[in-house]
């Protein structure tokens, strides 16, 4: 498999017969986007209207990590908003109120839905227009659902940036969007790159502050740096814009095929990115050699949770020698994951959806060496004896790019290693 081949998409790829599935799901819901969202738009803050369910969530799964100054928070619709005695509007407005008053530094305040206020009909996106016509222009309000009704894991982020497109002003300038949110070290790296490769005018999508937000219109092209953003690439497209299609800049082929897509797009030629990225292909290459040693010809089987599960399994199928059990994913978008999919090794067993028992018995069949799944799941199979790894870790950890390969790879190799440790 060469880097050129997973840019382009064929119709084999529409061909790939899928499992399709409808059952009981094992996931989380869109609100687990805030964790990784807070720290990357530095001056938004997130308040979810939600439950103490709500609250929880997102306090235990952002927990990991250490901040000074915590850009969410919940508001608790309390019994007395269930019930209707209580005007739910005019407290929100209080506590927004109060909470712009103490923190002069949110410039951009997201009230994000929940199941609970779904569940009363709470109208955010008329909050949302109240409080933004009351607080511009010092902060911007806008909405967006994390509800378990609604959404998944990663669609979270997806409504959090569709939300910001209608705020996107309007240019005939032509840029390149990328789109997705990405660390910011692998954000800083990319830019450099497509600089070094001859572009740019190069936006991403959440920008770093409110006010960096890129402009759109037909001139815009966009290249997705995450699988899951068939809303936010929607939205754009009303705008005019237009998306390069790449596979996913995920290990050395699907980063270099995603520069080369990019590069095609702006008039550059292939050898322009080959000279401008040898060095840490090369790099990235060797990083990978110790371990393909160690995974290759492992067997593996991914759950259906962040929508990353494509690009991965191309990514450790193709380089790094393991066998696909079964690739499973929430949705399969087939426009965006073209090039992913005429990318993966043939015979590969896909999934669309859930039935989480026959896909549990589908596994135990398997025997795979490693299961990537979500937190509900991972313990009940490690206590079947099987060897797991945490999807919602490959949102938190940097593994896009060049630099980022081998860390992904770490990751597969932990758990693993974890095991031989325990049974010596
Ligand atoms: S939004 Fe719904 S699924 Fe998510 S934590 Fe709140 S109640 Fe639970």
């Amino acid at each position: 498999m060469n880097s050129s081949s997973l840019a382009r998409s064929t119709s084999s790829a529409e061909a790939r017969p899928v499992i399709r599935e409808r059952g009981q799901r094992e996931v989380f819901c869109g609100l687990t986007g805030i964790v990784w969202l807070h720290r990357k738009i530095q001056d938004a803050f997130f308040l979810v209207v939600g439950s103490r369910t709500c609250a929880h969530l997102i306090q235990s799964a952002a927990g990991v990590m250490i901040f000074a100054e915590p850009r969410f928070a919940t508001a608790i619709i309390g019994e007395r908003d269930l019930a209707g005695l209580a005007d739910l509007n005019d407290e929100l407005d209080r506590e927004v109120g109060k909470l712009l008053a103490r923190r002069p530094d949110i410039k951009l305040l997201f009230l994000v839905g929940s199941c609970p206020s779904e569940v009363i009909k709470l109208d955010l996106g008329r909050a949302a227009e109240r409080l933004s016509k009351h607080h511009m222009p010092a902060v911007r309000v806008l909405n967006f659902s994390g509800s378990g009704i609604e959404t998944t894991f990663t669609q979270g982020e997806d409504a959090c940036l569709a939300s910001l497109v209608p705020e996107m002003t309007e240019s005939d300038e032509r840029r390149l969007l990328v789109v997705g949110a990405l660390a910011d070290i692998v954000e800083d790296q990319f830019r450099g790159l497509f600089a070094e490769i001859g572009i740019d005018a190069v936006d991403f999508l959440p920008p770093q502050h409110a006010a960096d937000l890129a402009t759109v219109g037909p001139n815009t092209r966009y290249l997705l740096a995450q699988p899951f953003l068939g809303d936010t690439a929607h939205a754009l497209e009303e705008r005019g814009a237009v998306r390069i299609d790449a596979p996913f800049p995920i290990g050395v082929q699907g980063t270099t095929a995603w520069f080369k897509a990019a590069a095609a797009e702006f008039g550059i030629a292939e050898a322009q990115v080959d000279l401008v990225t040898e060095t840490r292909r090369a790099r990235a290459a060797g990083a990978l050699e110790r371990y393909r040693e160690e995974l290759g010809g492992k067997r593996i089987f991914l759950f259906p949770d962040s929508q990353l599960e494509v690009p991965l399994a191309r990514f450790v199928a193709n380089e790094l020698d393991m066998q696909l059990a079964e690739v499973g994913t929430p949705y399969l978008h087939k426009q965006h994951l073209a090039a992913e999919l005429e990318a993966l090794p043939e015979n590969t067993r896909l999934s669309e959806g859930q039935d989480v028992e026959r896909q549990l018995d589908r596994a135990r069949e398997d025997e795979p060496d490693i299961i990537v799944c979500g937190l509900g799941l991972a313990n009940p199979l490690e206590a079947e004896g099987y060897t797991t790894k945490w999807s919602i870790e490959l949102l938190f950890t940097p593994i896009h790019g060049y630099e980022q390969a081998a860390d992904c790879a770490e990751l597969f190799a932990r758990p693993l290693r974890r095991k031989r440790r325990l049974e010596v």
